[in-house]
Order: C-alpha cells, then sequence, then structure tokens
C-alpha cells in the first residue's frame, strides 16, 4: 500500500517545494509521511465538509491548492474553522498536502491549465524567477566522462526549458599528486601525474544539486572528485509568476469574454474598456494577479486576464491594457482535475489506489 510520503515525492516532482514563496505554506500540513493510505481526495481548499467527504470515502489524504494553514496556529481550540478543520483531519487520521505556489509557479502549473481552457498557444512565463539555478562543473577522464554526464542526467541535471541533457564539455589537462593514505585511480603516489580529461558542466536547479553532486560522485572513478558549485543569475526559463499566449486567431472582445465564461465557470468578468482591436495576447494569473500587470503590459498583452485586483487597481491602464477579473476560484477551478490527472500515473504500480475529485463545492462566493 502507498505512504503518504510516496504521493509526496510525486507532487514534489511536479512542483518542487523550493518554488513557493515566502509566504506560503505549501507541503504537508497534517498527518505522518509513512502513513498509509488506500485513497486521496484533490480539492482547492480544505474545509471541515471536505474532511468529511474525505472520511466518508475512505481517502487517508487531501491534497489541496490552498494551504488550510497560513499563520502559525497557537492553540487547537476549535474556535475558527481553520482550527476545527485541522482537528476534524486529526481526528478522522487524515493528512493534508497543499500544493499552492510552488504550482503556480511552475510552467505547466496552474497558468499552463489556464492557456489549455482558453485554447493560447507558446505559453511563456511572464516573471521568471531567478536565483534557481547552479552550474556544476567536474573534470574526469575521457573515457569515464560519459558515464558522469549520464548519472547527472539521470539525477535531473542539465534541464533548460524543453530541453534536457544540455552540457557542455571540454577537453584539457589535470594534474594532481597523490599523498600518503591515498589510492589514486590512476597516478603513482608522490608524483605529479598529468591526465586527459573532460570538464563536463551543467545547469542544475539548486533544490537538486545535492542529488546531481553525489550521483555525479558515485559515478566517478577519482577517490576526490574536483567539482564546482556555482550559484547562477540567469531567469529560470519555466519557473515564475503568471504566463502568457497567444490565440493561433484574433478574437474579438465578446467571444473572449464568452470563452472565458465557459472555460472557467465563470458568472460574471469585471473588466475596463475593453480593447479596440481583437485579441491576440492575452497574460494570465491563477489566483491574485494584480502584481503582475506592469509585467503583462511589457510584454504586449492585449488581455490581462486574473482575479481579486481591487477598485483602485483598476485604474490607469487606458488603451494600453484590459484587465479582466474573473472569480479566484473560478481561475483555478481546473487545477484540481489536473491534479487527479496527474496522480493517475502514480496509480499504476499500485492497482487499488484510487484519486478522487472533491464534489464539495468551497468557494464561499456567490453572484446573484
Ligand atoms: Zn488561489
Amino acid at each position: 500500500m502507498p505512504q503518504i510520503q510516496h504521493i509526496i515525492d510525486v507532487l514534489e516532482r511536479i512542483a518542487p517545494p523550493a518554488l513557493q514563496e515566502d509566504y506560503d505554506n505549501s507541503g504537508l500540513l497534517v498527518g505522518e509521511p509513512h502513513a498509509e493510505i488506500q485513497k486521496v481526495l484533490v480539492s482547492l481548499d480544505v474545509t471541515e465538509e471536505v474532511v468529511e467527504e474525505a472520511r466518508a470515502s475512505g481517502a487517508g489524504l487531501i491534497v489541496s491548492h490552498h494551504p488550510i494553514v497560513f499563520k502559525p496556529l497557537r492553540s487547537l481550540t476549535g474556535k475558527d474553522q481553520v482550527e476545527r478543520t485541522v482537528m476534524a483531519a486529526l481526528r478522522a487520521g487524515i493528512g493534508l498536502y497543499a500544493i499552492h505556489t510552488n504550482l503556480d509557479n511552475v510552467a505547466h502549473g496552474v497558468n499552463a491549465m489556464m492557456c489549455r481552457k482558453l485554447g493560447l498557444e507558446g505559453m511563456q512565463v511572464l516573471r521568471p524567477v531567478s536565483g534557481t539555478l547552479a552550474k556544476v562543473a567536474t573534470f574526469v577522464p575521457h573515457a569515464h566522462a560519459e558515464a558522469v554526464r549520464e548519472a547527472m542526467f539521470l539525477a535531473g541535471g542539465g534541464r533548460i526549458g524543453h530541453y534536457d541533457e544540455c552540457s557542455f564539455n571540454q577537453m584539457g589537462e589535470g594534474t594532481f599528486r597523490a599523498g600518503n593514505g591515498a589510492q589514486p585511480f590512476v597516478g603513482q603516489l608522490g608524483e605529479r601525474h598529468h591526465e586527459d580529461e573532460t570538464r563536463v558542466e551543467m545547469v542544475v536547479e539548486r533544490w537538486n544539486v545535492r542529488k546531481v553532486a553525489a550521483a555525479m560522485k558515485s559515478a566517478h572513478p577519482y577517490e576526490e572528485v574536483a567539482h564546482d558549485v556555482v550559484m547562477l543569475d540567469n531567469a529560470h526559463p519555466t519557473a515564475g509568476s503568471g504566463g502568457i499566449g497567444t490565440f493561433p486567431e484574433p478574437v474579438e472582445w465578446s467571444d473572449f469574454v464568452g470563452r472565458v465564461k465557459s472555460a472557467f465557470n465563470a458568472p460574471i468578468v469585471r473588466h475596463t474598456n475593453p480593447p479596440k482591436k481583437a485579441i491576440r495576447r492575452v497574460a494570465l494569473c491563477g489566483g491574485t494577479g494584480s502584481f503582475l500587470l506592469s509585467d503583462a503590459m511589457r510584454a504586449g498583452a492585449d488581455v490581462f486576464l486574473s482575479s481579486d485586483f481591487k477598485y483602485h487597481e483598476f485604474f490607469g491602464t487606458e488603451g494600453r491594457i484590459t484587465i479582466a477579473d474573473i472569480g479566484h476560484a473560478e481561475a483555478e477551478s481546473g487545477i484540481s482535475q489536473w491534479l487527479v490527472d496527474q496522480l493517475a500515473d502514480f496509480k499504476l504500480g499500485f492497482p487499488n489506489f484510487a484519486v478522487l475529485l472533491s464534489e464539495v463545492r468551497t468557494n464561499p462566493i456567490y453572484v446573484s
């Protein structure tokens, strides 16, 4: 039977926890990683009703986009909805896992889902993050370079955007002298040795550096593995906030509104002045997105589709971009089903394991 940790491993491959925002609280919030579970329930939010749904259906873990616990809990007395929900989960022995801004911040996550629903193509990250990449380089005898490269690739090194197995390899000469106690792979103790070596270098996401370095060392023939780990300031091509995509054919405003309403099951769209010409480029952000408005304008979007815009944030964009605001839950409405689909592959390893989509309406906002 799978353990909660097995599900966490899958989810963290989809969205590395290191990509969550500082204010966030993604990860395992309730439950023991080694608890065995037969079913997972996926929901946008966790409420007492969702916990009850999990209990009734025999799910041992709820995976939600929004974390139930944001601020530290100082007590568990049931005085508010958060405490009551956590207590219900604890009582029922149900784990709670949140995959929030780390899923917003991977290019294949929330924003890609929104682009697909609207029919936008060629999505790019609107505000890529920097400070998430490193370069790992090592020096290895030519005959062993392929094995070391392969081990580093398998551990996750050398991925850039839609490419993998990216590396640079330069031939040169290394020197070393083995001292007392050494057991050199080549060369004699106490003598300077010259060896033809390949410098193998590749980009590695920072959260993968330790794993890639370990794989590199285990495939490397030397006793002491000379290597460099250098932090990069480069922007990550497939991680960051928001997305921007293009319609294959220009779309008239009224058609766009219709598409948005049906794609996201959104009862209303609040918006600024519609654009004068047909829409080609659309920037978007699931959840609260007003912080990306200037990025959307700089990127040349005709429309910025997001949610939670405040009154004053609608001002000052006339003729430059049209803001379209749908509800927060509506914008992110497709993410639970997407997560169910992602976990479906995992099911193959455990024939009796099931992933369920919550049927509880958690959106507290109604439109009359
Ligand atoms: Zn959200």
